[in-house]
């Protein structure tokens, strides 16, 4: 079973202190992790990933077993050594990717057939291959295949999607046992991964199931996909009722420091999100008033660093003019500086969360982060 110690619960929500330990480093949560889709975090050094803070990315099983494939990866010893990255790496199942990225799926009760969107080719993953080729990347946590609905799903496909995501999560589990009872390879750690749509009845009935399951810790998924503001919050509060929160408790692909706090004031210890990078690479900047578009024409003469105090390279030594400069001369070190600080903002962003819940004053960091991130027109 994962070492997983709650240090302390906040006084007046449900944001708690914790610490994982894994096999590469010990993490404090709440805990922000920057995706590393193919086994980097786009446009950076590992180096300077590791130099944030940052001792745990995201790889997704998807598109590594799209290349390099299962093979490579396995000649390698795994990714830790084929990358280079000697940190923790959580992989995604796989699930969401294809449910987004390949738009020719079949799921079947035994397995998902779906195009790859690279060339077309044919794959199936099945809730076992997929726990398989997770122990072949060498993950140190790894996460069941699940069934992800549309917002718009309807009511009988939405517990068509949680049954067959239960299956899977007991089907997961047993070839878990298998690979270690056989001496195979297994990921460290394994997740189960709580469905049911946006009805109150399933999600409570799928939070139940999964707690009720030997995972090392629970992720509550089929939010973020596109629901309104508040259906995300009143889902994920209403789920976390259900919900065994001994153990780590993760919402999958939520990036905004809104829904970032929201997850933290109900108990949240672990989230993930492409966003920071990916809107880095445009030339979006994050600060403490809000997000900035460094293109814009008003930055063209601006001597000052994109946020006082960032220890960021960026803000160290550039300043808003020369960046917005680079955005403009197609520069590809423009993104691998804002990406940097991007990834600074997040870290530092998660370490003033964890001092505020120390202190039994989430509730009012939160408010007044929100008052100035949003008030500001940048
Ligand atoms: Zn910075």
């Amino acid at each position: 079973m994962l070492e997983f110690e709650i240090v302390k619960n906040e006084k007046h929500s449900k944001a708690r202190l914790g610490r994982l330990k894994l096999a590469r480093g010990v993490l404090d949560t709440p805990v922000f992790m920057p995706v590393g889709t193919t086994g980097c975090v786009k446009t950076l050094y590992h180096e300077t990933v590791r130099n944030i803070g940052y001792q745990l990315i995201l790889a997704n099983t998807y598109h590594l077993h799209l290349q390099p494939g299962e093979e490579v990866l396995d000649s390698f010893g795994g990714i830790h050594n084929f990358s280079s990255w000697d940190r923790n790496i959580l992989t995604d199942s796989g699930g969401f990717q294809v449910f987004s990225l390949s738009n020719l799926r079949k799921i079947k009760d035994e397995g998902v057939t779906f195009h790859s969107h690279i060339d077309g080719s044919i794959h199936k993953f099945t809730p076992e291959s997929v726990v398989r080729t997770q122990g072949i990347i060498g993950s140190n946590i790894a996460m069941c295949l699940d069934v992800c609905s549309d917002p718009k799903v309807t009511r009988k496909d939405a517990v068509r999607h949680m049954e067959v995501t239960h299956d899977w999560a007991s089907r997961s589990l047993a070839e878990l046992g298998k690979l270690r009872n056989d001496g195979g390879k297994a990921p460290d750690n394994l997740f189960g991964i709580i469905q049911g749509a946006f009805c109150e009845d399933l999600r409570k009935q799928s939070a139940e199931y999964i707690s009720s399951l030997p995972f090392d810790g629970i992720a509550i998924g089929g939010l973020s996909v596109g629901e309104s503001h508040e259906d995300f919050i009143r889902y994920l509060s209403y789920t976390v009722n259900y919900v065994d929160n001994s153990r780590p408790l993760y919402v999958m692909g939520i990036g905004s420091p809104l829904y970032m706090l929201k997850a933290v004031e109900n108990g949240i210890d672990m989230f993930d999100c492409v966003q920071p990078t990916r809107v880095a690479r445009h030339g979006l900047l994050y600060t403490k008033d809000g997000v900035m578009n460094i293109t814009k024409a008003k930055y063209r003469n601006d001597t000052h660093p994109i946020s006082d105090g960032c220890s960021c390279t960026l803000c160290r030594n550039y300043s808003r003019g020369y960046l917005r400069h680079l955005f403009k001369a197609g520069e590809t070190f423009a993104g691998t500086l804002a990406s940097e600080h991007n990834l600074t903002f997040f870290y530092d962003f998660m370490r003033n969360v964890r001092e505020s819940i120390e202190q039994d004053r989430f509730l009012e960091f939160e408010r007044e982060f929100l008052d100035n991130f949003r008030t500001s027109p940048l």
